[in-house]
């Protein structure tokens, strides 16, 4: 079984394993920066007042 960075695919056999799964602290960072960065955009489209549709609420009924 041979594990690879999920950011740049490269071995982490010799990886610390502090960062596992990633391949070092750098790719870990970059992962990290994408979870940020996802949050930030995800904020930025907040639903604005008024923005529910009708038609999502009647399926609790
Ligand atoms: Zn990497």
């Amino acid at each position: 079984m041979q594990a690879v960075c999920p950011i740049c695919s490269r071995s982490t056999a010799q990886a610390e394993p502090k960062f596992i799964p990633f391949c070092g602290e750098r790719c870990k960072l970059v992962d990290l920066g994408r979870w940020f960065d996802g949050d930030y955009r995800i904020a930025g489209e907040s639903v604005s007042p008024g923005a529910t549709r009708p038609d999502d609420i009647d399926y609790e009924h």
